[in-house]
């Protein structure tokens, strides 16, 4: 079946939310790196271990939010066209990156241990250019949580709270070179105030480093969501009543987030309500599924050219019974829309018959589940427990006169 053919599809507004966290992820990406050279060439200039530091952990963080912006991109992707391939080579990537860093890393402490000891030389222009990364950092940051909140984007809150945590590791650098600038001396365990902000920040190069690893390697073993969680996703969607299927149900993770895709055909030609019900569905997925960046949901109304006919029965033999709930028999039957013929016919034991209370509305339930369409019945359900039920899930019920199954079916066409 076609994607696009009768299918509503997502909503505009959301797509143009997933371009737009699609952006801030780029630009997390170009900031981080401007960023990285920029302190790079301070720590260049000055000498100083910790400002290195700094620059590792920009350009670990500017590789991390690239492979943000990739997984990002692929969401807004069809699921026929998906490049898997060039995923993985993204991540793979991100892995080679992280080696790259934690060497990096590796370096930075081999020049705390065995380096020339030299202190670093920190102008006035040092301290004003750290400054000026920190408010960027500490705004851009800003920006990403406010904006993670309104469109509950876990991604942006992840970028969001990343960024105030680069704040404090920055404050940490910036408070190591006013020291030296001021000239002030201090050593612990042998180690000046420079090394120690250098060793410091590496705490935090090691953590996002091995989040860049365990990510990227993650993807590279499976891209897909596990089956688990994607029957979790499953029983979400058929629990809403209105669902006749799930024609396709696919999750793939970028990094720590999932995006989920489905294909829903619902009892319904009401486009309102489709839509109502679809919102409600992707709801209740983020709400009960963690980590999930985006639900695309493509619905179309139901065009089979069968109808499931429910009625209750007093005997196998196709006796109509005149009370809903008490009924002891069941009979389903599968009826064409044009020829009008019976091609399936089922008889089932009401397994409610028996309850003190509640059972109308059990045995509407039941039906439901049995994906019916439309029930026979001679008693009204109007006004009745059974009678909600079957509105909701947009079930058909008419009342006949009939007192057999064949008279029953001959009546309500
Ligand atoms: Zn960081």
């Amino acid at each position: 079946m076609s994607q696009t053919q009768n299918t509503p599809s997502q909503q505009p507004d959301q797509s143009a939310e997933t371009r737009q966290i699609q952006r801030i992820a780029l630009y997390g990406f170009l900031l981080n790196l401007g960023l990285a050279g920029m302190k790079g060439i301070l720590a260049k200039v000055s000498g100083s271990l910790a400002v290195a530091a700094g620059a590792i952990d920009s350009a670990t963080d500017s590789v991390a939010s690239a492979a943000i912006y990739g997984g990002l991109r692929l969401s807004t992707l069809k699921t026929s066209r998906f490049p898997l391939g060039l995923y993985k080579i993204e991540n793979l990537i991100s892995v080679f990156v992280a080696f790259f860093i934690f060497f990096a890393g590796y370096e930075i402490v081999r020049q705390v241990l065995f380096g020339a000891g030299d202190h670093p030389h920190i102008s006035l222009s040092i301290i004003v250019f750290l400054l000026l990364s920190i408010v960027l950092i500490w705004l851009f940051g800003r920006y990403c949580l406010k904006l993670g909140r309104r469109t509950e984007s876990p991604t942006l809150l992840a970028e969001g709270k990343h960024r105030q945590v680069d704040v404090f590791s920055s404050l940490i650098v910036l408070g190591a070179v006013i020291l030296n600038y001021f000239g002030f001396q201090f050593q612990f365990l042998n180690l000046d105030i420079d090394q120690m902000a250098a060793i410091l920040v590496l705490v935090f190069i090691a953590k996002s480093g091995w989040e860049l690893l365990t990510d990227g390697m993650r993807v590279l073993l499976d891209a897909s969501v596990d089956a688990k969680t994607l029957d979790r996703v499953r029983e979400i969607i058929e629990s809403e009543p209105l669902v006749k299927e799930v024609v396709s149900l696919v999750g793939r993770n970028a990094g720590r987030f999932r995006f989920i895709q489905t294909h829903i055909v619902l009892r319904t030609d009401d486009l309102q309500k489709a839509h109502r019900i679809s919102d409600r569905i992707e709801e209740h997925i983020l709400e009960k599924i963690p980590h999930v960046e985006r639900v695309i949901i493509h619905y179309e109304p139901d065009t089979s050219k069968y109808r499931r006919i429910a009625l209750p029965l007093i005997d196998s033999d196709g006796q109509l019974s005149g009370h809903f709930g008490e009924a002891p028999y069941f009979a389903v039957v599968e009826q064409h829309l044009d020829e009008k013929n019976i091609s399936k016919q089922e008889i089932l034991e009401n397994p409610y018959q028996h309850l003190d209370r509640g059972k109308g509305i059990r045995v509407a339930e039941w039906l439901v589940q049995k994906k019916v369409d439309r029930v026979l019945v001679q008693e009204d359900l109007k006004h009745k427990g059974p009678g909600y039920v079957f509105s909701n899930a947009g079930v058909d019920v008419r009342k006949v006169s009939a007192n057999s199954l064949s008279e029953a079916l001959e009546e309500a066409i």
